[in-house]
């Protein structure tokens, strides 16, 4: 049962080989977690199958054709996620993660960059991630960590940004946040920092999966995302970062691969984007991230952000037929304001206990701080439950969820 009347989500659902897969309970497996990672269709996993079974081999210096096919599957790959947040290919430094692209941002742009005295803008709904980083920068420098309020729904209050903006050298937050789901209002903040002379980092780790994202209009200095969160392999990701910027920083990790020439004494670098990628490199993840590219882009970003915003109306009215019972839902009521998460709690019963009951029924949802404790704290939750969509999710998977609530409604004698 498929509500959604698109085809079309059919044919996602069957790209996607555990999604056929029942649960070890013979349940049909109702994925709500995407926010944590996304799954993979066919032809990402075919994709590191073919790398490893027809052309494994070393980047950058085999002369020889599997090497050379290898090199050129690589660069391809680089190549598709620059035309996909239309950044130039120079510009685009494969890492691990999100979490290593800022950390990468955080020593080298913030060692040459971040003097004692400056300020680093953030917000309160930052991941871990992206807060982290900048505390251990502030450390080490000695300077001033400053955060743009969140309200009680779960929105930006910009009020007082051209205050907060005051000495500020750099201003990072999500693009959108995987606690609650929100939208930042990503080009008034980049335009008012750079008004007050900041750089601007967005952490796009659950942005460019769902909304996708063009660098250029929204002037972003540094955007980070990760390959698994958008249907790629864990293991790979992206630090995006203007020019002029990447060229003046110096590289983080050094070694093979980013050199232009060395001798005993001293070294000079390769050109952009392999300065900043020393060693043998993520390559077959690499390769596998560019078919889920492909995928997403097959499929459309408009058509995914549209699903997400019918699938998130559909849930926030299921789930508010649950409000008489004790069920709070947190962060912004409109789905246009979301992306594809909805925060919850349901009357006392703890997140976790709740994750617990509804994986008995199969289906996937997060319970706890989702990396963003001081956020928590502030808002005086210990956890939230959260379910997150993507492409593959369908209405029957809500009605699953809401199923699961009933059930955990009875297990806890609401
Ligand atoms: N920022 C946000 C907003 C995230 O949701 C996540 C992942 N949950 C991260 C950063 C970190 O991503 P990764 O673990 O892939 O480095």
């Amino acid at each position: 049962m498929i509500a959604t009347t698109d085809k079309k989500v059919e044919r996602i659902i069957a790209d996607f080989p555990i999604l056929a897969r029942p649960t070890s309970r013979g349940k049909r497996l109702v994925y709500l977690d995407s926010a944590a990672t996304s799954q993979k269709p066919r032809s990402v996993i075919q994709a590191l199958v073919d790398y490893y079974e027809q052309y494994n081999a070393n980047i950058h210096r085999g002369v020889y054709e599997i090497a050379a096919r290898a090199t050129d599957a690589f660069e391809g790959a680089r190549m598709k996620v620059a035309r996909f947040i239309n950044a130039d290919p120079a510009e685009v430094i494969w890492v691990r993660n999100t979490t290593e692209a800022i950390n990468l941002v955080a020593y080298s742009w913030g060692s040459t960059n971040i003097k004692h005295g400056d300020a680093i803008l953030l917000s309160e709904l930052e991941h871990h991630s992206d807060l982290v980083p900048w505390q251990m920068l502030a450390q080490r420098t000695g300077a001033e960590l400053r955060f743009i309020p969140i309200d009680a729904n779960g929105r930006f209050v910009l009020d007082d940004l051209d205050a907060l903006l005051e000495g500020c050298k750099l201003v990072a937050f999500a693009h959108v946040s995987n606690a609650l789901g929100t939208i930042a209002p990503v080009a008034e903040i980049v335009e008012r920092a750079h008004r007050a002379g900041a750089v601007a980092l967005i952490d796009g780790a659950q942005g460019a999966p769902h909304l996708g994202v063009d660098v250029r209009a929204i002037d972003a200095d540094f955007y980070t995302f990760s390959g698994h969160k958008m249907l790629g392999p864990t293991g790979i990701g992206v630090l995006y970062g203007k020019r002029a910027l990447l060229e003046a920083m110096p590289p983080f990790d050094t070694g093979g691969d980013m050199i232009r020439k060395v001798d005993y004494a001293k070294t000079t670098f390769n050109d952009l984007p392999w300065k900043f990628e020393a060693g043998t490199s993520n390559i077959a993840d690499a390769i596998a991230f560019g078919a889920a590219i492909d995928y997403l882009q097959d499929v459309g970003m408009d058509w995914i952000r549209n699903h997400e915003i019918q699938l998130t109306r559909y849930a926030l009215g299921r789930l508010a037929e649950f409000e008489p019972r004790g069920l709070h839902i947190y962060g912004p009521r409109n789905p246009e304001e979301v992306s594809g998460v909805i925060s919850f709690n349901f009357a006392d019963i703890h997140a976790h206990d709740l994750a617990s009951v509804l994986d008995g029924e199969g289906v996937c949802i997060r319970g706890g701080h989702h990396c963003a404790m001081p956020l928590m704290e502030k808002m005086g939750w210990p956890a939230t439950a959260r379910a997150s969509f993507y492409l593959y999710n369908t209405e029957a998977d809500v009605d699953a969820l809401v199923a699961g609530l009933d059930k955990a409604a009875q297990v806890f004698k609401l």
